[in-house]
């Protein structure tokens, strides 16, 4: 019997699907850049379901991907163009809320969970779940913890590793292990989970997870700010981090560019501020405080940083509509360069007292390499992370000769000035296949050869997600 026969006697015909159309949907990534073929589409509707298909792949030698909402953008979750073609497998099914507990501060979610519905779940219990990225309307939460994936509010409450205390997840053998613990302490040993956050579908299928919730802050204050650069920026994160402690949720900068690109291409946005400027800060306070304590806090910080020359202009929100205006500006940023032209985005982190340095060294860089060519920064700050994208128009684009070998010089351009800071290439997007190269050229040898060792004792028929993560050996 061939293999999409026995995966519809396993799962029932109308969960592996087969017609271009739906191949169409998931054999492209968002941005429209990578593609590949797969040999179907299978839609399991629990652990044991995936666990059949995973045996059935393996017996057939037929590789697996998992796909989450599609939205990785370093072409982690669609087929390479060469190589056999896989099964994509997709949790779309299991997306149910199975529990929350408001005194365990936890929630047990399917891994098909979209993000956006895991934080409503949770804000109806009067819970956070903190993860909160520009694709959470659709992105999975299997997705975000196989990326591991980070966001705008890592800088109070972590990325997503720091938010999973447990996860169940089916092995390459069929075998599901379930380690949905919902325990803040637990030393038995090596603590499994931690393979599979960020193992980019390379070691297990993540079906569910047991989720880290917070106090749902009840009191936000957010303020746009203009700056003249990132020194001045990191001079006000330090005063707010002194002053603020905790309550500073957020601290997320973008340059002029970036702020015109979604102002022209995202029909709604504006700028929040009047006076232009060549640097935009958005910052949130948030806490469980009675009265407007915050919003006079953070008036206070800015009147005293204007008063020292550190903003050109600020503004607070007046209003939860204003609050969420500035951040749907913040959250249009990838929607307004993927329609704007052709970015090379990368993904660096570096020491924080190192960021101006870093984005003055890219710049110089890339502009050795292309001259006069702009780029984007979208950055959260408070992470030391800098998305630097080099920016051509589609026309520019296109007129380029070898368009692979420039895009690869670029990043290694961009990248090389990270690791001379201490910074890493991947900050928080994963490796995928855009970064592979990457990893053979930063990754110590060390390093590759242990995570070789880890996906040869868990996937030694190499079944799961081949050729993404881990360059070849
Ligand atoms: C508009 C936009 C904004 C973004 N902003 C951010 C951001 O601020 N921070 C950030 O970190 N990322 C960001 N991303 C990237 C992306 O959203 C994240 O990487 C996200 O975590 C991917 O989730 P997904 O469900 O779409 O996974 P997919 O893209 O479908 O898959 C990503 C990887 O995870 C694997 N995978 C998916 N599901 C499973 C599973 N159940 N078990 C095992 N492996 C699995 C896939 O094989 C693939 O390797 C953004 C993307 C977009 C489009």
């Amino acid at each position: 019997m061939d293999v999409i026969a026995e995966l519809s006697g396993l799962i029932g015909a109308d969960a592996v699907l087969t017609s271009k159309s739906d191949l169409d949907a998931v054999t492209e990534d968002w941005r429209g850049r990578y593609r590949g073929p797969a040999l179907c589409l299978v839609r399991p509707a629990n652990a044991e379901q995936v666990a059949a298909v995973v045996r059935c792949c393996a017996r057939h030698g037929v590789p697996v991907l998992p796909q989450g909402g599609n939205t990785s953008l370093c072409g982690g979750a669609v087929p390479s163009e060469s190589g056999p073609a896989p099964v994509i497998l997709n949790l779309a099914r299991m997306r149910a809320v199975r529990s929350i507990d408001p005194v365990n501060s936890t929630m047990e979610v399917e891994a098909g969970c979209v993000l956006a519905t895991v934080q409503e779940a949770a804000a109806a219990a009067g819970r956070l779940y903190p993860v909160s990225l520009g694709a959470e309307g659709s992105c999975q939460i299997g997705g975000t913890i196989a990326t591991n994936a980070g966001g705008t509010s890592v800088l109070r409450y972590g990325n997503t590793r720091d938010n999973v205390l447990g996860l169940e997840v089916v092995l390459a053998d069929g075998t599901i292990w379930s380690g949905l613990y919902g325990l803040r302490k637990n030393n038995t040993g090596y603590d499994l989970k931690h393979l599979f956050i960020g193992s980019e579908g390379t070691l297990g299928i993540i079906t569910a997870a047991t989720l880290k919730l917070h106090p749902l802050p009840t009191r936000h204050a957010v303020a746009w700010i203009g700056m003249a650069g990132p020194a001045d920026a990191l001079v006000l994160l330090t005063r707010m981090q002194e002053r603020c402690g905790a309550r500073l949720s957020a601290f997320e900068m973008i340059n002029r560019l970036q702020l015109d690109l979604v102002v022209e291409q995202v029909p709604g946005r504006r700028s929040p501020i009047e006076t232009p400027a060549d640097w935009h800060i958005l910052i949130e306070l948030s806490d469980n405080s009675e009265g407007d304590t915050l919003d006079a806090e953070l008036q206070a910080i800015l009147e005293d940083a204007f008063g020292d020359g550190l903003l050109t202009d600020a503004a607070l929100a007046a209003s939860d509509a204003q609050r969420h205006a500035m951040w749907e500006v913040r959250h249009s940023v990838s929607e307004a360069n993927k329609k704007a032209g052709v970015g090379l985005t990368t993904d660096c982190a570096v020491p924080l007292s190192a960021v101006p340095t870093f984005i003055d060294a890219a710049t110089t860089a890339v502009q050795a390499l292309v001259p006069g060519l702009p780029a984007i920064v979208v950055a959260h700050l408070g992470d030391g992370n800098v998305h630097f994208i080099p920016f051509f128009t589609f026309g520019a684009w296109n007129a380029v000769a070898d368009r692979e070998a420039l895009a690869a010089a670029i990043r290694h351009a961009v990248n090389d000035e990270a690791a001379r800071l201490n910074g890493t290439f991947s900050a928080e997007h994963g490796v995928g296949r855009v970064q592979l190269g990457e990893m053979a050229r930063y990754k110590p040898a060390a390093e590759l050869a242990l995570m070789r060792a880890v996906k040869q004792a868990l996937d030694p028929q190499n079944l799961f997600n081949p050729g993404r993560l881990l360059p070849s050996g």
